[in-house]
């Protein structure tokens, strides 16, 4: 049999289900084909670009090192060489949900195999419970997190589930004298860093995790949401990990834990309700009246929104490809409330912009903010980014670290610049000048909102 390993953004060498998947059947594999297909990126997301390929550009490394040449190509010259060279089964991480583009998703490539017979076997690699396992007693998907949660959780266990040796992958491995152009090295993570890191947050970090989650001027939570993003470690070993050390510390690796149920949670509701990419989730809110003021979503965007916590957070994703959880919580609530901008311009802005971007969190994420999501926060719940400033960045250190402008304004004047503006002058920043002002009135958003979603109920 001549098999295709379609190592799509699994990029490790370690507990890689692929791998185990060709160790399994090497008996009936004669030449195997270890491919990674390239994503494209457009002009949009060059942070997000280099990123990708220099993580890709690692893994290659790292499986050359292996004596495994693997063949690069785009996703839609797949097929056309599945036929070139004979290949009549390709095996493919099912659960990789799309980083870009919604076709590289499985669920579409799938098709372009079937058209042409070739059999596709599909493998989890990147998420522990399998979605259809995970029904409540009724057989329907969980949509309230806290019975998922309180379900699921004893079946977490520790497991030993990979057997290979990457030599003897490599003996069947088809070599390819394919190189990556271009020099990503600046860029990235691979598997081995990866590796030290999460070692060295099990070793510190996480026992402060509950009140580290939410300190704001530097990022001291685990950053897996990276790894996980590209495939670079694998979730069995890090719930093999958590369980180990889990006596250490209750309180704070279960806390931990839970958040990564929290991922696979949205992971489940993504493949039970796909549409829920594009369209609201509680139907009753699928119709609401939302805001496509260009003019506005592009101060949100850049930034420039006359709120410092906002203008801050958006200063983060825009120039480290990453952002705080709790300020992607207050930056959608922004957009969506305070804004009243649809959420999928938000979803795609951030899918541009994440260096972990996720499908099922963020368009989950999105939802919760927005208030029409499963579990989502109620719409009359709406954050105050005055409130939200005051409570999570009492001294100003995360809006100064982004906006440096305001590097000498006292900070009890930053959360509420309209309140403070004679204040803020006098230490040399002239609102609508130097720095915006504030672009809306949050109270009459909020009226704004009551009464939209009233209207929907
Ligand atoms: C609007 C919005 C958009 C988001 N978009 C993404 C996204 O594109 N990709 C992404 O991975 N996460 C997303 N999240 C979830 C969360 O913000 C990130 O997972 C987290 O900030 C990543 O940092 P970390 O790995 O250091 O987290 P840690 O606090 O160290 O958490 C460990 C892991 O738990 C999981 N996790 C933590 N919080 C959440 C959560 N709220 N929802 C789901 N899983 C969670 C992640 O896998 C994370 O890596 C989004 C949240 C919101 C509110």
């Amino acid at each position: 049999m001549a098999l295709g390993v379609i190592l799509n953004r699994v990029f490790r060498t370690d507990n890689n289900p692929l791998f185990e998947y060709v160790y399994q059947n090497i008996e009936d594999i004669d030449q195997c084909y270890y491919i990674i297909p390239k994503e494209d990126f457009g002009n949009e997301a060059k942070m997000k670009r280099n990123y990708y390929y220099g993580t890709l550009q690692k893994f290659v490394h790292a499986l050359y090192e292996n004596d495994i040449q693997p063949f690069l190509m785009d996703y839609d010259e797949l097929v056309d060489f599945f036929k070139e060279k004979g290949i009549n089964e390709v095996v493919i991480a099912g659960d990789i949900m799309s980083y870009h583009k919604e076709e590289y998703d499985i669920l579409h490539q799938r098709e372009n195999f079937k058209k042409e017979d070739i059999s596709v076997t599909t493998i989890r690699a990147n998420h522990y419970f399998k979605p259809s396992k995970t029904r409540n007693n009724k057989g329907e998907p969980y949509k309230v997190f806290t019975s998922f949660y309180k379900k699921w959780r004893p079946y977490l266990m520790k497991r030993t589930v990979y057997n290979y040796d990457i030599k003897d992958l490599a003996k069947v491995g088809v070599k390819s004298k394919q190189k990556l152009k271009g020099d990503y090295s600046q860029s990235g993570i691979s598997e081995e860093t990866a590796q030290y890191k999460w070692s060295d947050f099990l070793d510190k970090d996480i026992e402060d995790y509950d009140s580290n989650r939410e300190y704001l001027p530097e990022v001291l939570t685990s950053q897996l949401s990276i790894y996980l993003a590209y495939g670079v470690l694998d979730i069995i070993q890090i719930f093999n990990d958590l369980l180990d050390g889990y006596d250490k510390d209750e309180q704070n690796y279960e806390a931990f834990i839970r958040e990564l149920i929290f991922r696979e949670f949205y992971y489940v509701l993504m493949t039970q309700y796909p549409k829920t990419a594009h369209i609201a989730f509680k139907e009753k809110y699928q119709n609401l009246n939302w805001s496509y003021n260009e003019d506005n979503f592009d101060l949100w965007r850049k930034g420039m929104t006359g709120f410092p916590i906002i203008d801050a957070a958006m200063g983060e994703l825009n120039t480290t490809g990453y952002m705080h959880n709790r300020m992607r919580m207050v930056v959608s609530q922004f957009l969506t409330k305070d804004l009243f901008i649809d959420w999928t311009w938000g979803e795609e802005y951030f899918r541009q912009k994440l260096i972990d971007y996720d499908a099922a969190s963020n368009v989950h994420g999105w939802q919760w903010s927005a208030s029409t999501g499963t579990d989502a926060v109620p719409y009359f719940r709406m954050f105050n980014p005055v409130r939200q400033s005051e409570r999570f960045d009492k001294k100003a250190l995360y809006i100064k670290k982004f906006i440096p402008t305001l590097n000498d304004v006292d900070a009890k004047y930053l959360h509420d610049t309209y309140k403070h503006e004679r204040q803020i002058k006098e230490q040399g920043i002239e609102l609508g000048k130097d720095y915006p002002k504030q672009m809306v009135n949050h109270s009459e958003s909020r009226d704004h909102v009551m009464s939209e979603f009233k209207a929907m109920e």
